[in-house]
């Protein structure tokens, strides 16, 4: 029998293979980190006297904590400034090269990765961060992984592990112009739901997904988390390598050759089995957008929010009265009459080039709508920022009104000056609109970019067609 992808990548990093139950020794390739999940790692390491095994494939970025406007004065959040104080004191001690705030390279740490070219097929990746399943998007296998976890990669480079089950989600068919890559992984988690993706990797494939772009297809990767899912990987193709050919970390010359003829092995065995398999009709999509509050309780932007009485399952019928409630919504109401406060564009899952892009084509020569408070574009790396600038992409946000941010997580979660207050309600184009993710009792509706655009321009949730 066959093998997929996931196992293939799986099998050439095995270091040793677990008995009787054992978990198996995997070896990594490249550890990101950042600010949040690396200073007890650290410590850790501080305190038994070791050395990081592999410091040349460990890279850190501040994101999570930065500000986003006025970088070069002192940050006015305490913890903040001792959490990223102490990242560079650490990465300094143990020699570990970082990409701090103001540098160009500096960004949330699943988009500068594979802007440097550092994210490359075959890999295995972690991160002590649950979105690290983005670098999927070039068949590598990369996963979030904890605390200790994170220690045990600095000293060994290695990771115990039991393999992962293996999971097809099969988009056939073309995309319709209107839907997007975040349509897609939106329609695959209200489909699966939160818990559909448990203890598998998922491998996405398709028609659909093919003719995606990279950063498309790191925003599908992205979110395979919120379906529950430990890692999503899409097989390497001419895609990917166009996209790696040149970056400051792809191989060159005769190497890049020989890492090309790899990667080009790197795809599932048409004879392979996988655990699970799931069918989506991509012809049937359009925009997405969430009204609840996990990323499972979305639907086309056309329905209605749903009503309470009309669901069976008593669980999801409880989940739905809850999330409705904290949201301020009424059953049945169109989701296109919800008027929103914030419109949010960035973050790891949608504040790459392309989403700039798209969000930049929808409100060009318009302007945000009376009701809107407030519209913040956040670039994902100080990289895609310099790039929009080139663009002429901040002019054409600075006109319409919105507020053209430095690089960082931002208002993806509550953890940096970028807040919501109790009772705002935001459109995002991140990936959690859990209970307050944004800010203390926040509100947020999950959509793409060109819903994002649109909804800014009208002033109630939209697609770029309502216009
Ligand atoms: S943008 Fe949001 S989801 Fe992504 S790494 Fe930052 S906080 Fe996590």
């Amino acid at each position: 029998m066959g093998t997929t992808l996931a196992e293939k990548v799986w099998a050439d990093h095995l270091v040793r293979k677990g008995s009787d139950g054992a978990p198996d020794l995997l070896y990594i390739d490249l550890m990101l980190m950042h600010e949040v999940t690396s200073p007890q790692a650290f410590e850790g390491l501080r305190l038994a006297g070791r050395k990081p095994r592999h410091v040349d494939q460990l890279i850190a970025t501040e994101d999570h904590n930065t500000p986003t406007v006025d970088i070069d004065r002192p940050n006015p959040d305490k913890t903040s400034a001792l959490q990223l104080s102490t990242l560079e004191k650490n990465c300094k001690e143990f020699g570990v090269r970082l990409h701090a705030l103001g540098d160009a390279d500096q960004g949330i740490v699943h988009a500068f990765a594979p802007i440097l070219g550092l994210t490359q097929p075959g890999m295995t990746i972690v991160c002590g961060d649950s979105h690290t399943s983005t670098h999927g998007a070039f068949g590598a296998l990369a996963f979030g992984i904890g605390t200790s976890e994170v220690e045990h990669v600095m000293a060994t480079q290695t990771l115990s592990l039991k393999p992962f089950k293996t999971m097809a989600i099969n988009v056939n068919g073309k995309l319709p112009a209107d839907a997007t890559a975040k349509d897609i992984i939106l329609a695959i988690i209200a489909k699966i739901g939160t818990g559909g993706g448990q203890g598998h990797v998922i491998e996405y494939r398709g028609e659909a997904i093919r003719n995606l772009t990279m950063d498309e297809r790191m925003t599908v990767c992205n979110m395979s988390i919120e379906a529950g899912a430990r890692a999503g990987m899409i097989a390497p193709d001419e895609t990917t390598f166009e996209y790696l050919k040149g970056r400051p970390h792809a191989p060159e010359g005769e190497l890049w050759d020989k890492a090309v003829a790899y990667w080009k092995t790197l795809k599932t065995d048409d004879d392979a089995v996988f655990d699970t398999e799931v069918d989506i009709d991509a012809t049937k999509l359009g925009p997405y957008v969430t009204w609840g509050t996990n990323p499972g309780q979305g639907l086309p932007i056309t329905a209605n929010v749903p009503v309470p009485a009309d669901i069976a399952d008593a669980t999801k019928r409880s989940a739905a009265e809850r999330a409705i409630d904290y949201m301020g919504l009424k059953p049945g109401m169109p989701i296109k009459d919800i008027a929103v406060d914030t419109v949010f564009i960035g973050s790891c899952t949608n504040g790459r080039i392309d989403d700039l892009r798209q969000a930049a084509a929808i409100m060009k020569g318009h302007h945000k709508a009376k009701n809107i408070h407030r519209v913040l574009v956040v670039p994902a790396s100080s990289r895609v920022r310099l790039q929009a600038e080139k663009e002429g992409l901040d002019k054409v946000f600075e006109d319409f009104g919105a507020e053209w941010r430095n690089a960082g997580c931002s208002m993806c979660l509550g953890m940096n000056p970028d807040k919501m207050v109790p009772g705002e309600r935001s459109i995002s184009t991140s990936n959690r609109n859990f209970e307050g993710r944004q800010g203390k009792g926040s509100r947020t509706h999950l959509a793409s970019p060109a819903v994002a655009a649109a909804t800014a321009i009208r002033g109630t949730i939209s697609s770029p067609a309502d216009l």
